[in-house]
């Protein structure tokens, strides 16, 4: 039976976290496991910036500067883990380092997203590397392989889409599954001409639903600091609770409207397999874990919140007394996807079509000027977006507590209102 193990930066993030693996890994008996890990720590962001530096050719000492301080950190790492054992993937992680420095200069005068995803993968291919040799050592035999050549994606780079079949076949076909360990990197995958390619940020959860759905997974397990799927972010609510078991639609919801739990993308392909999925802790395996499956019957039974920040409400007019039909608002929305923004609420009236965007000013900059070009447009900015699913009668206002809200919607399962972030609390409480 093929059980999946994802890894997200935060469980591996250095030689201690590393070392807390082994156990996990050893106690769960079945073979195969596929482990699919993600960057160590912060080190996606660090590329990012190491990127934006290589960009620039203002940047040079910043680049280097960057480039030293991540390879210094991973070398750190491996010395803590192997010491000057003829084990240490020391040779191999840094000849990653000196690939990825020739990967800059090939690509930094290319498009962004190319150069992105030619780049920003080595955090992948660097943390696999220094774990597969850390579980090797541990005596636990474990087989690394590049995602790149498993996951075959279009070259639609930073939101890669996946070719299901090729990939079907290269997972079933090129993972020897007798009886060990198979270790790969999540968020990454390569096209057919031989670029990488990366999932979206937080992918590598999706990549573990990949290789779940390609292998009839029994299961999923995402290993994370906390024990499981909250109603809401303990963080910011108080009296947050961990939700036990919920559907893969429920999940996909919660995700969806902005719950940092897991990728949105995650679900789709374990639902058309039913392949549950658990979400447990690393720091207290022990602990009970979230279950996602099928079943559907206890996803009312808990409201759940979720706030999304740093919102900007967009209202649109037209110029002339004319309204707000059909093909305006056609128009307006094929702004907006080619913008690549997303709205997290829409409302509309005769003479007025409005829309909740994420504060991406690179994005939002252009797509306001092309609409000021046809139409009327205000904007209000630093905003708070509230979800609430199954809310019970009385909540929202309940949360609200008085606090005027400039845009509402609500259906039969959500709720959202829009409030000002200067008048919402640090801290807030679920009404009972
Ligand atoms: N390392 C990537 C990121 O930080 C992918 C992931 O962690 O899921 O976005
Ligand atoms: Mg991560």
């Amino acid at each position: 039976m093929t059980t999946v193990f994802k890894f997200g930066g935060a469980s591996i993030k250095d030689a201690d976290a590393i070392r807390h693996l082994t156990p996990l890994i050893e106690a769960h008996e079945d073979r195969p496991l596929i482990v699919v890990v993600s960057a160590m720590g912060k080190t996606t962001n660090k590329l990012e910036a190491l990127l934006a530096a290589a960009r620039s050719e203002d940047h040079r000492d910043t680049y280097r500067e960057c480039l030293e301080t991540l390879q210094a950190e991973h070398r750190e790492v491996i010395e803590a883990l192997f010491g000057d054992s003829s084990e240490s993937p020391i040779k191999r992680v840094e000849a990653l380092f000196v690939e990825l420095d020739a990967q800059h200069r090939k690509h930094r005068r290319e498009a962004y997203a190319k150069h992105y995803d030619q780049t920003v993968c080595y955090g992948e291919l660097i943390s696999t590397t220094i774990v597969a040799a850390w579980l090797n050592h541990s005596g636990i035999a474990t087989a690394w392989h590049d995602a790149r050549e498993l996951v075959r994606t279009d070259a639609c780079h930073q939101a890669a889409n996946l070719d299901w079949a090729a990939t079907a076949e290269f997972v079933r076909t090129r993972l020897a599954q007798n009886e060990r360990v198979i270790l790969t990197q999540g968020f990454i995958g390569g096209t057919e001409e031989g670029a990488s390619t990366t999932l979206g940020r937080e992918g590598s959860d999706f990549s573990a639903a990949i290789f779940a759905h390609c292998l009839d997974a029994q299961e999923v397990v995402i290993w994370k600091d906390v024990t499981g799927l909250f109603n809401a972010d303990p963080r910011r609510f108080d009296n947050a609770v961990q939700l036990e078991r919920i559907s893969y639609t429920e999940a996909t919801e919660l995700a969806w409207h902005g719950a940092k739990v897991i990728h949105p993308k995650t679900l789709g392909p374990l639902q058309e397999k039913s392949i549950p999925l658990m979400v447990r802790s690393f720091e207290t395996p022990d602990a009970k874990p979230t279950v996602i499956d099928a079943e559907r019957r206890f996803d009312s039974e808990v409201a759940s919140c979720i706030l999304r920040e740093n919102q900007v409400w967009v209202e649109v007019r037209p110029r002339d007394f004319s309204f707000m039909d059909e093909p305006r608002q056609h128009d307006i929305l094929g702004r907006l996807v080619e913008a690549g923004l997303h709205a997290n609420l829409i409302d509309s009236s005769a003479m007025r079509f409005a829309l909740c965007l994420d504060d991406k000013p690179e994005r939002l900059g252009p797509l306001i000027e092309s609409l000021a070009g046809d139409y009327e447009i205000t904007r209000q900015d630093e905003l708070t977006l509230l979800t609430v699913r199954h809310p019970h009668s009385g909540m929202m206002a309940a949360l609200s507590q008085g606090r005027e809200a400039l845009a509402e919607r609500r259906n039969a399962t959500t709720a959202q209102r829009l409030f000002h972030s200067r008048e919402c609390p640090e801290t807030w409480h679920i009404p009972d």
